[in-house]
C-alpha cells in the first residue's frame, strides 16, 4: 500500500518517514478562525482528519464540529522530518494569514 516515488531508500532508521503539514479550510468562519494548520507524522492525513471529526483532535476543530462547521484539507506539504514540518507549521501560523496559502480563499476577493 505504499506509494513509492523516487527510488529505493536505504534501510535506515528513518527510511520512509514522512511528516505532513496540512491546511484546513472551514466551510464558514468560527469567530475569527477560518483555517487550521496542523501536522501529522505518525498517522496519514485521512486518519488524522477522522480523529478531528470525531472530536479527538485539536480544540478548535472540536468546537467547529460542535457548531456544525465542516472543514476540508485544501493544501498539504510533505517533509522528511518532524522538525522541518513543525517549522513550516510554525511559520504558517505566525504569518497570521493562512488564507494566503488557501486556494479556496485566494479566488474570492473582498
Ligand atoms: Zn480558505
Amino acid at each position: 500500500m505504499s506509494a513509492k516515488r523516487g527510488g529505493a531508500a536505504p534501510a535506515g532508521r528513518s527510511s520512509g518517514f514522512k511528516a505532513t503539514v496540512y491546511l484546513l479550510h472551514f466551510d464558514k468562519p468560527y469567530r475569527h478562525a477560518k483555517h487550521y494548520v496542523g501536522y501529522t507524522a505518525l498517522e496519514t492525513l485521512e486518519q488524522r482528519l477522522q480523529r478531528h471529526r470525531d472530536g479527538r483532535g485539536a480544540r478548535l476543530l472540536q468546537v467547529c464540529v460542535q457548531h456544525g462547521i465542516g472543514f476540508q484539507p485544501v493544501r498539504t506539504w510533505d517533509f522528511k522530518s518532524a522538525e522541518a514540518a513543525r517549522e513550516k507549521e510554525r511559520r504558517l501560523k505566525s504569518s497570521g494569514g493562512a488564507s494566503r496559502y488557501c486556494p479556496n480563499c485566494k479566488e474570492e476577493k473582498r
